[in-house]
């Protein structure tokens, strides 16, 4: 039984890390950010992106299959894949409109609780902002990955945009330090609370990282 729950802000290095240590060890990984960016575009399919009290019912309804492969994480929509849109900017730009209303946090953490228990005897790596303290706080390991606000602002314009210059940086503030802002009104991931590991990971390799991680995880028989 064991479950790894790591949460951090955007540009981290989170989801690169999770996705490293799902495939060294053989595990399923759940990315739950893909699901909130998945509901956004179903949400905004329906035109309510401005309608906070219609979001519960059409993310109830929403045909989302997710895969849990490390190796292949592909997302549809019923039997549209969504995997490419969900990590447009655009999409990045509005999926706290959709994340920060509470109800829908309860349809999906709902769902990741489902997913995680089904994985969880064969092992599963989970990833977010609020899986060490709501979706999976009893998991064996619970890991904060932070890095400075300069280090994050960077790598997400060297992946978004294969630039690290001043114009990039600034072209992907909003994403980062804005969406951060927002998200952080309705989930803890800027500092660790009681029983959870920080990992700063701003001088860190992706390796050393992904060490650090491992290095938590109880000795098994
Ligand atoms: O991790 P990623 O940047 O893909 O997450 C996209 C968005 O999904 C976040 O900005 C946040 O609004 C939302 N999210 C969340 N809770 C999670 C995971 C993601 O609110 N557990």
């Amino acid at each position: 039984m064991t479950v790894i729950a790591i949460d951090g802000p955007s540009g981290s290095g989170k989801s690169t890390v999770a996705k490293a240590l799902a495939t060294q060890l053989g595990w399923a990984y759940l990315d739950t950010g893909a699901m909130y960016r998945a509901a956004a575009v179903w949400v905004r399919r329906a035109g309510a992106l401005d309608s906070p009290e219609r979001m519960p019912e059409l993310v109830r309804d929403m045909p989302l299959r997710i895969s849990l492969d490390p190796g292949d994480q592909r997302v549809f929509l019923g039997d549209d894949p969504v995997t490419d849109v969900i990590r447009s900017s655009e999409v990045s730009a509005l999926v706290s409109k959709v994340s920060t209303v509470i109800p829908v946090r309860q349809v999906l953490v709902a769902r990741q609780r489902e997913l995680v228990a089904e994985r969880r005897e064969a092992g599963i790596v989970v990833e977010g902002r609020d899986i060490t303290t709501v979706v999976a706080p009893d998991a064996e390991v619970r890991v904060l990955i932070a890095a400075s606000p300069e280090v994050r602002l960077r790598r997400r314009a060297l992946d978004q945009l294969g630039r690290g210059d001043a114009d990039a940086l600034a072209a992907t503030a909003d994403e980062v330090l804005r969406r951060d802002r927002d998200d952080a009104t309705v989930a803890e991931f800027m500092a660790a609370p009681p029983g959870v590991t920080l990992v700063d990971s701003s001088d860190l390799t992706v390796d050393e990282t992904v060490a650090a991680v491992a290095a938590l995880l109880p000795e098994r028989a």
